[in-house]
């Protein structure tokens, strides 16, 4: 057995969890050609035809598993894979290749699918084009099923055998949401920051987890014990039996104390002992989750990450307008008469959908969110028509991602406007009035937010992206997490800015980036005027706990000590000082706070 080791990165979700090591390579980058000599060729012809027989079960698998968890009219999406399995104008090319150039049957797939994809994509036809990422899906099944990669998991969906801790050098969105949930029970990586989106959704999910992580690959293998401590930010390699017994200890303790901070979260609004009413929604990225948005007794829903709809579905055809009517009216309407805000699609960046950008070298500051939509309007057009058709269902409130500017924002209520007269000459009615607002996460809309604000129904600050953008420091990029805080002077100044143009244009303000969910930052946007926040569930009882133990007016005082301060870790120690103080009169949420 190896010997006992512990390693320490970047704690991003709270939560202890034991279990064996699966390490996660993800999808291998290129196949090795071979070359065959003749009497190989037909032994490499019937290996072709076994990984076709068993990419088409592992398909139908998929498809199971996916409307188990997702519905009817995700699995449906596979049907197209299986349809590629049994082509003979694919199939066929790939036998042929291995026929005539002799070569390994890897190679063959490999290079026939990318000519293919690269024809599909290059075809005006917009749907034939998102075919090509099918493709690709099917071209990495069937170098799987011929047994290429070697890798510990083939695929997240499929783990099999008891709860493991993924083991990985870094998750996508699209792979995080796809971590089955009963199947993993935590995960661990390489590489990643705070304020990724697999950190997110680990939060969502209520999976410990830790990021950024250096030398995990090397020192854990398939198959080691683990201890995941995702408030501390360490894991144990093969622990001693004294160490997995206190842990054990600490995890009963947690589990006790977040029981009852979701009973006392279940009791209403949360008000600040003097009298402030403040707001505390839930971010979701999964229609399911509207379950927990009641049972963590979140007052309604502050983003709905929409992109998730076609992130979790193995990164093919995005739903068609009545499937997201479907999805979106059932939110809606489970959560009336609590606000459902949700955001159109912010895809592009790191958030797959590289068909639609195209490959770009910079996406974080390319095709992302909003622009996305406008260079593809029939995918927005689509959106929009599904959102507004449902806004009759409850308090639905659309939010526009990535907004640089106000010339944008006219753009969008020119589209909304078109999806209306379409919905009204189809005969559905749409309310008059679909609150729409502005996300607030580039530094030139927080800086022109006193121009934004009067055009639009309400603001949403994103710090998760404001503060990668102000301070140039990539959300998810271990290496300059250092310089990723929302402590910075240039922070403070901007929310405060954007705080102040709501204020005069008399439109409601929210804060859904991460930096709310921290009791200490939570405190200070508090004081700087800010009565709505939203949060992963799992999160918002200890929030509401906090509100209701603060004082708005020693928060204020708190936020304008802090505003003029001059360095991050001044800003930090101000707050850790004062948020005690003020979190004094309650003994239990200050435990849980510093726990
Ligand atoms: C943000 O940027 O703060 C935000 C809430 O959106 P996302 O994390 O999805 O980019
Ligand atoms: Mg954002």
């Amino acid at each position: 057995m190896k010997r006992s080791l512990s390693l320490s990165g970047i704690p991003v979700s709270p939560g202890i969890a034991v279990g064996r090591a699966a390490v996660w390579i993800g999808r291998p980058d290129s196949t090795p050609r071979r070359d065959l000599d003749s009497v190989e060729v037909p032994v490499e012809l019937e290996r072709l035809r076994l990984a076709v027989e068993s990419g088409i079960r592992e398909i139908g698998e998929m498809a199971a598993q996916v409307e188990v968890r997702l519905g009817k009219e995700y699995a449906a999406i596979f049907q197209a894979h299986a349809l590629f399995l049994r082509d003979p104008s694919f199939l066929g090319p790939i036998e042929k290749k291995i026929r005539t150039e002799k070569v390994n049957a890897e190679w063959a797939v490999e290079v026939v699918a990318e000519n293919l994809a690269s024809r599909l994509r290059d075809l005006p036809d917009k749907d034939l084009a998102l075919r090509a990422s099918d493709l690709d899906d099917v071209a990495s099944i069937l170098k799987r099923s011929l047994g290429e990669g070697g890798a510990a998991i083939e695929r997240l969906t499929t783990l099999t055998g008891d709860p493991c801790v993924l083991v990985a050098d870094e998750l996508t969105p699209s792979d995080a949401v796809r971590i089955p949930r009963d199947k993993v029970v935590a995960f661990v990586t390489e590489r990643g920051g705070k304020t990724s989106h697999a950190a997110i959704l680990a939060r969502s999910f209520g999976l410990p987890a830790v990021v950024a992580v250096p030398k995990l690959l090397a020192s854990i293998g398939d198959g080691d014990r683990l201890i995941v401590d995702g408030r501390e930010g360490v894991v144990w390699r093969e622990p001693s039996e004294d160490v997995l017994s206190l842990f054990r200890e600490r995890q009963g303790r947690e589990a006790t104390r977040e029981i009852s901070l979701k009973e006392r979260s279940l009791s209403g609004l949360a008000r600040t002992r003097d009298g402030e009413d403040v707001a505390i929604r839930a971010n979701i990225e999964l229609a399911r989750e509207v379950t927990d948005v009641f049972e963590y007794g979140a007052d309604g829903v502050g983003l709905f990450r929409s992109e998730f709809l076609y992130l979790s579905s193995e990164g093919v055809e995005f739903p068609d307008e009545a499937t997201q009517a479907a999805i979106y009216r059932q939110v809606v309407s489970t959560l009336a008469p609590r606000p459902v805000v949700i955001r159109t699609y912010d895809l592009g960046g790191k958030k797959g959908a590289r068909h639609l950008s195209g490959a770009e070298e910079n996406p974080v500051l390319g095709l992302r969110g909003v622009r996305l939509c406008f260079s593809h309007p029939e995918m927005f057009r689509t959106q929009l028509r599904a959102l507004l058709s449902v806004a009759s269902a409850g308090d639905l409130r659309i939010l526009v991602p990535m907004v640089a500017g106000v010339e944008e924002v006219r753009r969008v209520r020119s589209f909304v406007e078109e999806a209306r007269e379409e919905l009204v000459e189809r005969g559905i009615e749409v309310p008059d009035s679909v609150p729409i607002g502005a996300m607030i996460e580039v530094p030139s809309a927080a800086i022109t937010a006193d121009l934004i604000a009067p055009e639009v129904d309400f603001l949403s600050l994103g710090t998760n992206d404001l503060i990668q953008y102000t301070l140039a420091a990539d959300r998810a990029n271990e290496a300059v997490s250092d310089i990723f805080r929302p402590h910075h002077p240039a922070i403070l100044r901007l929310v405060a800015k954007v705080q102040e143009a709501a204020v005069a244009a008399g439109k409601p303000l929210a804060v859904c980036g991460e930096m709310a969910a921290d009791p200490a930052l939570f405190l200070l946007l508090l004081g700087l005027g800010i009565r709505e926040f939203s949060m992963g569930p799992r999160s918002v009882p200890l929030l509401k706990d906090v509100a209701r133990c603060a004082s708005a007016v020693d928060a204020a005082r708190m936020a304008r000590a802090a505003l003029s301060l001059s360095t991050p870790d001044d800003v930090a120690a101000l707050l850790s000082r004062e948020a005690e103080a003020i979190l004094s009169g309650d003994p239990e949420t200050r435990a849980a706070v510093n726990s």
